[in-house]
C-alpha cells in the first residue's frame, strides 16, 4: 500500500471534478454540514515511495497513508482500505473538514466516493468517537456504502426533473 499525493483541483478531469462538485453541493443541504471541502489525490509512484521511505527512515513497504495508520497503531488490525483494490476515497477524523478523492476516477464513481466519504463526515458528528474506532468499522463502512447509493439515485432523480422543468 502506497500513499497518496496532492492533486489541485485543475488537475482533475473536469467532468469528474464537475460529479464530484454536484453531489457535494447535494450531500452537504441534505445532511446539513458545513464546511467539509473536497481535495483530490493519486497514488505515489515507485520513486516517490522510495523517496519517502528514505526520508523517514522507514522500512520497504511500510504503510504511511492517512487513516489506515491510525488504525495500524490503534490495534495492528489488517488494512481494509485499498487491499482489494484501489483506494478511491478517504475521510481522516484528525482532518474532519476535509474528504479526499482520487483523481483518476469516473465522474460516476466521484459522485459516488463523494456521497460516501461526506456521509463520514456526518457520521463523526453525530456519534461519540467512541463508536468511531476500528471495531465498528464494518457497520459505519455499510451506513456510507448504502447512504451513498441512496444519494445517487436521489441526486439524478432530481437532475433528470430540472432538465425535464428546463
Ligand atoms: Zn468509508
Amino acid at each position: 500500500m502506497t500513499a497518496a499525493c496532492f492533486v489541485p483541483t485543475t488537475d482533475v478531469p473536469a467532468d469528474t471534478a464537475a460529479a464530484a462538485e454536484r453531489m457535494h453541493s447535494f450531500v452537504c443541504e441534505d445532511l446539513q454540514l458545513d464546511g467539509v471541502v473536497l481535495r483530490w489525490f493519486r497514488p505515489e509512484t515507485d520513486a516517490e515511495v522510495q523517496e519517502r521511505e528514505a526520508f523517514y527512515g522507514l522500512p520497504p513497504g511500510h504503510t504511511l497513508c492517512f487513516e489506515m495508520a491510525v488504525e495500524e497503531d490503534a490495534g495492528g488490525l489488517p488494512l481494509r482500505l485499498g487491499e482489494s483494490g484501489p483506494l478511491n476515497g478517504l475521510y481522516m477524523r484528525h482532518r474532519p473538514n476535509e474528504v479526499w478523492l482520487s483523481a483518476s476516477l469516473s465522474p460516476d464513481a466521484a459522485a459516488h466516493v463523494t456521497a460516501h466519504e461526506l456521509s463520514h463526515a456526518w457520521q463523526l458528528q453525530h456519534y461519540p468517537e467512541e463508536l468511531q474506532g476500528a471495531r465498528l468499522r464494518t457497520f459505519f463502512e455499510g451506513l456510507s456504502e448504502a447512504y451513498a447509493a441512496h444519494a445517487v439515485k436521489r441526486l439524478s432523480a432530481l437532475e433528470e426533473f430540472e432538465e425535464a422543468a428546463v
